[in-house]
């Protein structure tokens, strides 16, 4: 079990000009800047990914494209061959079918007959050939149309937020250097013993440290709090910790009953 800490904090403060804050308002002014600096900091690794996303996204709507292109203009080879072929072998069946009328002999017949049949099967089988290209042709420039207009807006839309992701990551050093000369700015108004705490329960649970008393239970770890600790909390002069998981903890009237 963790030893749970007790220490006496300041309540808002009539001074001069204003409310002075509370160490619980600085407290919980510090998480958000420090949520802040956490968020650049991953920022600095999604930021990338997602620029590397969005090229991606480009390269391969231009390359579904191209190799769409690519194998139409094979297609288009394919049907002028096929084309060619079919017409010699019309020409070749003609010329059989004219020597039919010069045959003198029953084994002349049977050969030439022979041929002309091998002949049609040729060319029924390049005809059933060229009817698929031509079909796979239509869907090939349905396709181009579509890819090409993909790649397009691909093209637009991705390097616009490229852009603007730049920006982002060109800019996460100022913004870290302000939220540093913030964080310097509301820390030195916290008393050091409130301070320490936060810092190392804030290194320690890598994010929140200050949490919501919620249904009188830790905010966090849902650990139970005795109607004692409960007490104490609700009367905020002192910084409660939470024994189970060491949270600073804060009560808000209306989340936390
Ligand atoms: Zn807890």
């Amino acid at each position: 079990m963790r030893f749970s800490f007790e220490v006496p904090m300041n309540k808002p403060l009539q001074a001069q000009g204003g409310v002075m804050p509370s160490d619980l308002e600085l407290l919980l002014k510090l998480q958000i800047v420090d949520y802040d600096l956490g968020e650049l900091e991953r920022s600095k690794e999604y930021l990338p990914d997602m620029m590397d996303n969005l090229r991606t996204e480009i390269e391969e709507a231009t390359s579904k494209l191209e190799s769409t292109t690519a194998e139409f203009n094979e297609k288009k080879v394919t049907i002028k061959t096929l084309e060619l072929e079919i017409a010699a072998k019309e020409a070749e069946l003609q010329k059989y079918q004219q020597q039919m009328m010069s045959i003198k002999t029953n084994k002349e017949y049977d050969a030439l007959v022979a041929q002309i049949d091998a002949v049609k099967e040729t060319i029924s089988n390049q005809e059933t050939e060229l009817l698929q290209t031509d079909e796979r042709v239509t869907e090939l420039e349905r396709e181009i149309a579509e890819y090409g207009e993909k790649s397009t807006s691909a093209e637009e839309t991705n390097s616009r937020q490229l852009a603007i992701l730049q920006e982002k990551i060109d800019s996460i050093g100022d913004k870290v250097a302000a939220k540093e000369t913030e964080r310097d700015h509301i820390i030195t108004q916290i008393p050091r013993p409130i301070r320490s705490i936060y810092e190392r329960v804030h290194r320690g649970k890598g994010g929140t440290a200050v949490v919501m008393v919620k249904k009188r239970a830790c905010g966090a770890c849902y650990k139970a709090l005795t109607p004692r600790k409960v007490q104490e909390i609700k009367k905020g002069d002192r910084i409660h910790t939470c024994e189970n998981c060491g949270r600073l903890l804060f009560w808000l009237e209306e989340e936390s009953n």
